[in-house]
């Protein structure tokens, strides 16, 4: 079980009871960064000879973006994803594929202001159009 020290570390540090599904979730996702869908992770989980329902995966994922392990992604249109990504950073989301990739940015030079925010929670900031690994296979 050494492949999951680290995100039982994690765990305990959030004050989260480590349990299989945590751990196993929480290892998932920080080999996964292509922002999966509940679906995907619990597809993905069930191949790999785990049983857990697709409750369970949901009711872990929102316990850990509570908690600041991950992030939601949220697109309109398209199912919620899942971020191990944690600090603000930019997307590009492919509308053919549906991929999204992550882009570094530096929020405070950008100096927007909103005049009516109290508090920013999170920053995001969502480009689309279409990626270079989809037209090359045109
Ligand atoms: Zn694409
Ligand atoms: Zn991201």
């Amino acid at each position: 079980m050494k492949e999951f020290d680290r995100v039982t570390a994690l765990l305990e540090a959030k004050g989260i009871k480590p349990s299989l599904q945590r751990l196993l979730l929480l290892h998932y996702m920080h080999n996964a960064h292509d922002h999966p869908t509940v679906e995907r992770i619990h597809a993905d989980l069930v191949k790999q000879g785990h049983s857990l329902s697709k409750a369970t995966v949901y009711n872990t994922l929102t316990l850990f973006v509570q908690n600041g392990l991950l992030r939601l992604v949220g697109l309109d249109h398209s199912e919620a994803r899942y971020d191990i990504l944690t600090c603000d950073h930019a997307h590009f989301v492919c509308e053919r594929c549906g991929a999204i990739y992550d882009v570094p940015v530096d929020f405070d030079q950008l100096n927007l202001q909103f005049p009516e925010a109290e508090q920013v929670r999170q920053r995001d900031i969502f480009y689309r159009g279409v990626c270079k690994r989809c037209t090359t296979q045109d």
